[in-house]
């Protein structure tokens, strides 16, 4: 299962269409998820994002939940959009709740990428001054 975003702009005529999740739900995008899956979990008991999160996934093993699947960003910076994998991790109990997602590099120029999520604004990556919209988002199985 997956999503399609398509945005537009009405400035410039810039149009496309951007696909995420499991696109073709092939066992090549399951394992390629799973070995983020389990990068991410190392990284993490690696120190690599800080003690407090290295604690906690040590001592939460099980209860953790690691999502990598991949979600659409755009850049702040040089607004180019891109696919990349999710690296969120996040744990519910009764009385605490938490969740964190690391930060993702612009792949042409290095600054933070933010993922898009449905009403946030977007500059459209072509002429960018201008609001592009999101005119259909899409679901497939
Ligand atoms: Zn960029
Ligand atoms: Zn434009």
């Amino acid at each position: 299962m997956g999503t399609s975003y398509k945005y537009k702009c009405d400035n410039c005529g810039y149009e496309e269409e951007f696909f995420t999740g499991g696109r073709i739900m092939t066992k090549d995008y399951h394992k390629r998820t799973e070995e983020a899956e389990e990068e991410l979990r190392s990284a993490a008991l690696y120190g690599k994002y800080g003690e407090s999160i290295r604690q906690l996934v040590r001592n939460e093993r099980d209860n953790i939940v690691i999502n990598c699947d991949t979600d659409l960003y755009q850049c702040m910076e040089c607004r180019q959009f891109s696919v990349q994998i999710a690296k969120e991790m996040y744990m519910h109990r009764n009385e605490f709740n938490m969740s964190v997602e690391f930060r993702h590099e612009c792949p042409a120029c290095h600054s933070s990428l933010l993922r898009k999520t449905r009403g946030s604004v977007t500059f459209c990556p072509k002429c960018q001054n201008f609001t592009a919209q999101l005119v259909s988002i899409g679901r497939f199985e």
